[in-house]
């Protein structure tokens, strides 16, 4: 440690490394949880149509939360009432919270950023700012175990003056949550912005690694950029963090992504990926992904994956599932949900034994040839 003011709880332990794909376990005041990790996504306190339970049994072990979002609705008093967001939204794991920046833009709230905080309509009407002060304390009382500290996102082709304001202002804003920031049960990661412009990354991870935080977030990326530009800024971000620090990649969860970023450092994602794909009737699998609405599966008496161990496939056929989902059942996308989120753990457990016994570079290579059908 660098001598910073507060010291979390929150810690970090490398298992293994292959390669530059690590496995490790991170342990936060809810639990341990091991490392490459996918989180899934309750922005508003909720994993879309599935119950903490059913979450659980995927072997979900963190959610992450938008602040922000709740922040406005419904409110930090009701939450506090809850004891926070742990038992307001009854998850007893691990929690993280995102402070918002990336989802205010995409939800109409959003005004503009300036340099205090980001401008926004409040539900009566009042123009009011969030700043990175604002979004610690908001963070401090939902009391996740991991915050992330506000940060602005510039557009993907955004003029490198533009990129360049932005960063200035997430070091700045980083430096200014740091300073209210007091909960020692609560870890914070910063969040490396910079979108394509090497120099500017470089510059943000430098001076965020300086302040010393618990984890380090990429972000400004996967948002509308080409992949092998997406690629080639994490290739480069990740060796710019600490070693014994948590990486994490913000919004990635297709297994392409998550396999290609686990090989370059990447150790914790979330996406809404899975469970969206669920609602539009799409099937994660091993071998590729198909849409269980199609005529051939009528009749078919598998389960929705062949070797699944889920509670969808462990007790129903694809041809039930696709008469739910025909019929507009709800039982449907929620047993959707529970397997793909299953996947992605699956994978996830697959990928962390495969660094753990140094062959996750064939890992990588069978699995997505596999998918792809090869
Ligand atoms: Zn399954």
């Amino acid at each position: 440690m660098a001598g910073q003011s507060v010291v979390s709880m929150v810690d970090f332990e490398l298992v293994a490394r292959d390669g530059n794909a690590r496995a490790g376990i991170l342990k936060t005041e809810h639990g341990e949880v091991e490392t490459p990790l996918f989180m899934g996504v309750a922005t508003k306190g909720a994993v879309k149509t599935m119950t903490p339970e059913d979450v659980k049994a995927t072997g979900t072990s963190a959610l992450i939360s938008n602040a922000f979002h709740l922040y406005l609705r419904p409110g930090l008093e009701l939450i506090k009432k809850h004891g926070g967001l742990h038992g307001f939204m009854d998850w007893d794991a691990v929690l993280f919270t995102d402070s918002g920046g990336f989802q205010v833009i995409r939800q109409g709230f959003f005004i503009k950023v300036t340099d205090e905080g980001m401008k926004y309509h409040a539900e009566n009407g009042e123009v009011k700012v969030y700043t990175p002060e604002e979004s610690a304390r908001t963070q401090m009382v939902l009391g996740s175990d991991i915050a992330m500290v506000l940060d602005e996102c510039p557009p993907h082709d955004a003029s490198v003056k533009r990129v360049k304001r932005a960063v200035d202002r997430t070091i700045r804003w980083a430096k200014e949550f740091k300073e209210v920031h007091d909960r020692k049960e609560q870890g914070v990661f910063a969040i490396v912005q910079g979108t394509r412009f090497e120099g500017l990354r470089e510059e943000c991870a430098s001076e965020l690694v300086k302040m010393d935080f618990d984890g380090y977030g990429i972000g400004g990326l996967s948002i509308g950029e080409g992949r092998d530009e997406m690629l080639k800024a994490i290739e480069r971000t990740a060796p710019l963090l600490p070693e014994e620090r948590p990486r994490y990649f913000m919004g990635l969860g297709s297994p392409a992504d998550l396999l290609d970023t686990i090989g370059m450092g990447i150790d914790v994602f979330d996406s809404a990926l899975p469970t969206r794909n669920a609602r539009h009737g799409t099937v994660l699998t091993m071998k590729g992904q198909y849409n269980i609405k199609r005529a051939e599966f009528r009749d078919d008496m598998r389960p929705l994956e062949e070797g699944c161990d889920c509670y969808a496939c462990r007790n129903f056929t694809r041809a039930y599932i696709r008469h739910l989902f025909k019929e507009k059942e709800m039982l449907a996308l929620r047993l959707l949900s529970i397997h793909n989120l299953r996947f992605n753990q699956r994978l996830m457990e697959r990928a962390r034994e495969a660094i753990i016994e140094g062959r996750f570079k064939e890992f990588r290579k069978e699995t997505l040839g596999s998918m792809s059908g090869k």
